[in-house]
């Protein structure tokens, strides 16, 4: 809090597709829950303003709910995301989310809320959470009624109201102090999500923090803080850590990949085989008829088949408006009708297979006989290599600049993560494009990006050969 105020992150662009812009979308379409009601512009330089406009529109009797309304009570400031006005007198508050439920972390927005509109002299009847109701099934258009389910908190915010004024003071005192409150970046820094200042936070901590260790729990770290160990290295022997942890800690000692035993063994042979990635999305707001919200939509999917030792290449994404989910599944069935393993990097490709299997009825035995074929090299990564340059992570993006530096995403252009293929996806299929975005472009970056997800796989796969028979890995 005190750094959001005197030292903020410069905020970065929302880009359609992303949670903030989906917030936001979200937002504006709960506004035809309450038709009639009236929307305060305004962004935060003209807060002043607002609050006057907010006042006038509460003195309206003929406006039935406000959106934005902004309020200030105690040098506190909200922007409520709609009041209702109610026939007695008093205000239904109605807080837009676009998770699926009430969450405790929503009750904190709650409290203040009403704090500050009671405050401004408004009386609260009832505190809602407004959030997306996940067994809507869209129809042509989007029915808000139906997309929206509301959960009751009058009465946790009732009850939480008598401690309100003591937070809001110790939260004022915290913000005079003359700089930051010192706390060591932790577990509490994702919870309820990750802090923006994270990078910010962690960037002088050595490269082999304690916090790469996988699956290190509170109660290691903080032992281990106690101790004053920061360093992977420095971890005393005696300290009681996983077995996976062990060889992580002897992998950044040793300052080289260490294989463990048994990785042939656990490799298929064949005569052809594929290696498969799929990109999917999971908006809030569902895009096709006859789908529902946060359901995975699987859009993209790419395939490298080796064949003979060389690696052929085919890929599908999907057209805009139309639901791909026939197109997808059909147009990967005849790339993957060949014999032999499939090779993927986690549980996910099995897991879209097999909602679509449920989706598509008459394709579905041999979307379940794909299915069978999907062999998951991140199991064997975890179990058999640790390198230091993994960060404590098994994912193809730790893994393959390591094992397959030739393989590089330094060079794609606007798509380089999942996260940000997802975002995508979404604006290919909302036709939401960015500023100076072209469609074409967009969708090369797609391709770009998911065929050398799969191409790493493949190389991955060809180092995993080379270990498995006991040579280098390069
Ligand atoms: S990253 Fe953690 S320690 Fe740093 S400001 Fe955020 S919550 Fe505080």
């Amino acid at each position: 809090m005190w750094l959001s105020w005197h030292d903020p992150e410069t905020p970065a662009p929302s880009p359609p597709g992303s949670i903030f812009a989906v917030g936001h979308e979200v937002g504006h379409l709960a506004h035809d829950l309450f038709p009639g009601g009236v929307l305060v512009g305004g962004g935060p330089a003209e807060f002043d303003q607002a609050v006057k406009e907010t006042a006038a529109l509460v003195a309206d009797a003929s406006v039935k709910a406000i959106f934005e309304a902004a309020f200030m009570f105690e040098r506190v400031r909200i922007r409520a995301d709609i009041i209702e006005r109610l026939g007695d007198g008093r205000w239904a508050l109605h807080e837009v989310k676009s998770s699926t439920g009430l969450k405790p972390e929503n009750l904190h927005d709650l409290l203040v809320q009403t704090h500050v509109i009671e405050g401004s002299g408004l009386k609260i009847a009832s505190a809602n959470l407004v959030h997306i109701n996940t067994g809507y099934v869209r129809s042509a258009g989007i029915d808000a009624r139906g997309l929206f389910s509301s959960a009751d908190a009058t009465a946790e915010v009732r009850a939480g109201l008598a401690d309100v004024p003591m937070r809001i003071k110790d939260m004022h005192r915290v913000l005079a102090l003359p700089q930051a409150p010192q706390r060591r970046p932790s577990g509490h820094c994702f919870k309820p999500y990750e802090c923006e200042f994270w990078s910010r936070c962690t960037e002088n901590k050595p490269a082999d923090w304690i916090w790469h260790l996988p699956r290190l729990n509170a109660d290691q770290f903080a032992a281990l803080e106690t101790a004053g160990v920061e360093s992977i290295r420095n971890i005393p022997d005696e300290f009681s850590l996983t077995a996976k942890q062990r060889r992580v800690a002897a992998a950044w000692r040793l300052g080289e990949l260490v294989v463990q035993p048994g990785l042939a063994a656990k490799l298929p042979t064949y005569k052809e085989c594929g290696y498969l990635d799929f990109e999917t999305l999971s908006p809030a707001i569902p895009l096709y008829e006859g789908s529902q919200p946060y359901r995975r939509q699987a859009a993209q999917w790419s395939l490298h088949r080796r064949k003979d030792g060389a690696l052929q290449h085919a890929e599908f994404l999907a057209h805009q408006k139309e639901d791909p989910a026939r197109a997808f599944a059909q147009t990967l069935l005849a790339a993957a009708a060949f014999d032999g393993p499939m090779f993927v990097y986690s549980p996910f490709e099995g897991a879209v297979l097999r909602e679509l299997a449920q989706r598509l009825p008459d394709l579905a035995e041999q979307i379940d006989d794909l299915r069978t074929r999907l062999v998951d090299l991140l199991p064997l990564v975890r179990t058999h290599l640790d390198h230091p340059a993994f960060n404590g992570s098994s994912s193809i993006k730790a893994v393959a600049p390591v094992l397959a530096p030739e393989v590089t995403y330094a060079g794609l252009e606007g798509v380089a993560d999942g996260g940000a293929a997802s975002e995508a996806l979404y604006r290919l299929a909302t036709g939401q494009l960015q500023p100076g975005e072209s469609e074409a472009a967009l969708k090369r970056g797609l391709l770009d990006y998911c065929k050398l997800d799969t191409l790493a796989l493949a190389r991955v796969h060809e180092v995993l050969e080379k270990l498995a028979a006991g040579e280098s890995h390069q």
